[in-house]
């Protein structure tokens, strides 16, 4: 294959996004949103030639006009701030390209972009760009790039460069170099093609290595090497001559000073090359193939949604890392500096439930960074005075509390941040992640040896943390709920009812476990020092926490008082331009009856059985209009409820409102592409929708599709099978594509399917 043939897009436009030009204003939230990542690396779609440097610096503070950076997921250190707090640290911008003509820099703002597009390929998880530059000297200057992160072998990294110019005898002068951001880096070995650093604070290392060529009218031209990992071609111009230009860079991180991660940043560079770009690209292209083959949803009839269902897709792929149970996916994933590269619950709630269905090998190494982080979950535990696993609410690598004491706001004053302290409701997100993967893979070996064992430890936590007091009932105090605008507050209902429910799963899990393997049920119960007394304290603690129901109406109490709190009538807000807590100010939010993001309503998505009747519909129609979605997180699961209730229009208003975030390029997403959101879409349409569930025993869907999709296809992994399902207003289609006979349930009636036949049932 020829370079530009490579580089133009797929032939399918439904599957590539496009933008055009540059715009300072939505540059950085552009770059995020366009950002190429495998798991282990993720890049910002910055340009990387003729951008010239990228701060801008007006009225004492620094602004950034472009954003461009490369991450290594799990590359932590604590930079010098107060209150010191480990962040992720970006390594070495490898894209860039500096052209000169004549002497002189051809820079972006000289002369006059005739064109300029970038694109994500997002079938074959590429950038793309092409540009038209005319400089002050009248020489038209054409330019394609592909740069891609490879899925195939995640340390390596591919940019390929097309170049032309329409004049005669211009000295051009190509440069390849790596930029680097300069975070306290240490070098510790700088060869002609390696460079290895060590992070002054956390002692990791990390090493890249690259190769560069350039050829003209397809023969190489020989580089000047003026420094370590820095190519310069030098040649006299010919009209319409083409350049084409490759460089392939690896990268390996090591998490100990003792560990020298240059020798497989070697290996790896030098497998790549003796492959080729070709064989780069072909591999990497393979295998997004083969990921879109299991991951993507068709939705015939709704081209936008469909739009926005590929690009929630194509970021969740690009997130996840099956082989390093070491590294979790943070709040912005690998596109952004927001929030520090810091592991939230927005992983096990919002983003496990797609991994689990979809490709659970990345569920389970998620779920195992959590267990290697147990250790630390039982210091944060014993240190606040409880037992058990407290798990961090804000995570890095090794699972210690890292979030910030307080930050400083935006009129210059310092803010106690408390939800390091008391948004406790994440271990039991944890535990809920870990009984579903459970339940929808059937991995009992992952359960045996690291699931059980959170699920104990948190339901241990739990017990210790609902206290008996004097009306009988154990009460859980001092929490902060997912409204967060609440702070400090007394049994929050979600908190209370998934602390409940995680004991009870603990108790169910060492039954199961006693039933079906003895001796390891022995065995846990002896590691962990479980006995009888305090098995019986869980079954208390499940009988007595308060959990704020009015059997009269129905209706939960989002925390003890709430319901007292001066109401607000947010549509008389509707045309705000800022968030409700900035408007109202801190206070008076938090006496009000306004809520930060789905907290019941989140409630009402994860634990169904706690909603019989028609409590599901009472408790969404009371909060929802109380909720000013001060979250990305929260239209999405709105969204969900609204699905599984059938109010599919309102569904749909919060599914767009959830996709319009990331595609409308708002300022805000300069810090990163919200992942949660992302992982939200993806259960709207499955779990809300479909109505797939993700539990017991048989595999079940209850579809409800908006009106205007005709059909809605899709495949979900379940317990070692392949299962591709196709629903429209009428009937629902199911395929076994691999794996052993099963039943199906598909509302009311169950299909059984065996290998290769498609069954049907009317729906
Ligand atoms: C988030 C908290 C977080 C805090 C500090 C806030 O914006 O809502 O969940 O802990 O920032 O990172
Ligand atoms: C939300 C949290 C979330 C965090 C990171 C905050 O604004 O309130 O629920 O975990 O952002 O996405």
């Amino acid at each position: 294959m020829g370079m530009l043939e490579a580089l133009n897009g797929t032939e399918y436009p439904s599957w590539t996004l496009s933008h055009d030009g540059y715009d300072i204003l939505t540059e950085s939230a552009f770059e995020s949103s366009f950002a190429v990542g495998n798991g282990f690396l993720g890049m910002r779609a910055s340009r990387s030639v003729s951008r010239g440097p990228t701060w801008v610096s007006w009225l004492g503070y620094s602004r950034w006009a472009s954003w461009p950076r490369c991450y290594v997921a799990g590359l932590f250190d604590v930079p010098n701030l107060e209150p010191p707090v480990p962040a992720m640290v970006p390594i070495a911008d490898w894209s860039r390209v500096r052209i000169t003509l004549d002497g002189k820099a051809l820079l972006a703002r000289d002369g006059q972009i005739r064109s300029g597009t970038r694109k994500l390929d997002m079938r074959r998880g590429l950038l793309l760009s092409s540009w038209i530059h005319c400089t002050p000297s009248g020489v038209t200057f054409e330019g394609h790039e592909l740069r891609l992160l490879s899925l195939a072998d995640r340390a390596i990294g591919l940019q390929l460069m097309w170049l032309t110019l329409d004049r005669e005898g211009v000295e051009v002068e190509v440069e390849a170099s790596f930029a680097f951001a300069g975070l306290g880096m240490e070098p510790t070995q700088l060869e002609r093609d390696l460079g290895a650093w060590q992070l002054e604070g956390s002692g990791k290392r990390v090493a890249m290595a690259g190769h560069a060529s350039l050829s003209l009218d397809g023969k190489i031209l020989d580089s000047d090497r003026p420094f370590p990992l820095r190519w310069t071609w030098k040649w006299q111009s010919v009209r319409g001559q083409v350049a084409e230009f490759d460089r392939v860079v690896s990268v390996s991180r090591s998490d100990t000073p003792d560990k020298d991660p240059s020798p497989r940043a070697r290996t790896a560079l030098t497998r790549n090359c003796e492959i080729g770009w070709q064989g780069v690209l072909a591999a990497h292209e393979s295998a997004w193939e083969k990921r879109w083959n299991s991951s993507e949803i068709e939705i015939e009839g709704d081209d936008e949604s469909q739009r926005a269902m590929r690009f929630a897709l194509y970021h969740l792929i690009s997130a996840a890392n099956p082989d390093d149970p070491r590294v979790s996916i943070g709040a912005r994933a690998l596109t952004g500096d927001a929030y520090l590269g810091h592991v939230f619950w927005d992983t096990e709630i919002y983003l496990l439930p797609f991994y689990t269905a979809v490709w659970p090998e990345v569920a389970r190494a998620l779920l195992m960074y959590r267990y290697n982080t147990l250790p630390e979950a039982r210091n944060k535990a014993a240190k606040c005075g409880y037992e058990g696993a407290l798990f961090a609410w804000e995570s890095a690598d090794t699972g210690v509390e890292t979030t910030p004491d307080c930050v400083v706001g935006n009129n210059g004053e310092t803010v106690d941040i408390l939800t390091g302290k008391m948004e406790h409701h994440i271990s039991a997100d944890i535990a809920y992640a870990v009984w579903q993967y459970w339940s929808f893979t059937g991995d009992d070996d992952f359960f045996l040896n690291a699931g059980a064992e959170i699920l104990v430890e948190t339901a241990r936590f739990w017990a210790s943390r609902a206290i008996l007091e004097p009306d009988g009932k154990r009460h859980i105090r001092h929490v902060i709920g997912p409204d967060e605008y609440h702070e400090d507050v007394d049994d929050n209902a979600f908190t209370n009812l998934m602390a409940r429910w995680n004991i009870a799963r603990a108790v169910e899990a060492l039954s199961i476990v006693k039933a079906r393997w003895p001796d390891q049920e022995q065995a846990l119960r002896k590691k962990l020092a479980v006995g009888d007394n305090e098995l019986a304290g869980w079954r208390d603690a499940v009988s007595r926490i308060a959990i704020g129901l009015d059997p009269q109406t129905g209706l939960y109490e989002q925390f003890s008082g709430f319901h007292q709190l001066e109401p607000i009538d947010l549509s008389q807000y509707a045309n705000r331009s800022v968030p409700i807590d900035v408007l109202l100010g801190r206070e008076r939010t938090q006496r009000s009856q306004v809520v930060k993001q789905a907290d019941v309503v989140a409630l009402i998505a994860l634990l169904p059985k706690e909603f019989p009747q028609n409590m599901a519909e009472i408790n969404f129609r009371y909060y929802e209009p109380l909720c000013a979605h001060g979250s990305s997180l929260s239209a999405g699961m709105h969204a969900l409820v609204a699905a599984r209730l059938g109010d599919t229009n309102m569904a749909m208003r919060y599914f767009h409102r959830t996709a319009a975030t990331h595609l409308d390029l708002d300022p805000n997403g300069a810090g990163g592409v919200r992942i949660a959101g992302l992982g939200a879409l993806w259960q709207i349409v499955i779990l809300g929708f479909a109505g797939l569930r993700l539990k017991g025993s048989m595999l079940a869907i209850h579809p409800a599709l908006p009106h205007n999709w005709q059909s809605l296809s899709f495949h979900v992994r379940w317990r070692g099978r392949l299962v591709a399902i196709r629903i429209t207003e009428k009937s629902a289609e199911a395929t076994l594509v691999a794996g052993e006979p099963m039943d199906l349930r598909v509302a009311s009636s169950i299909l059984a399917l065996k290998p290769g036949a498609v069954v049907k049932a009317l729906l």
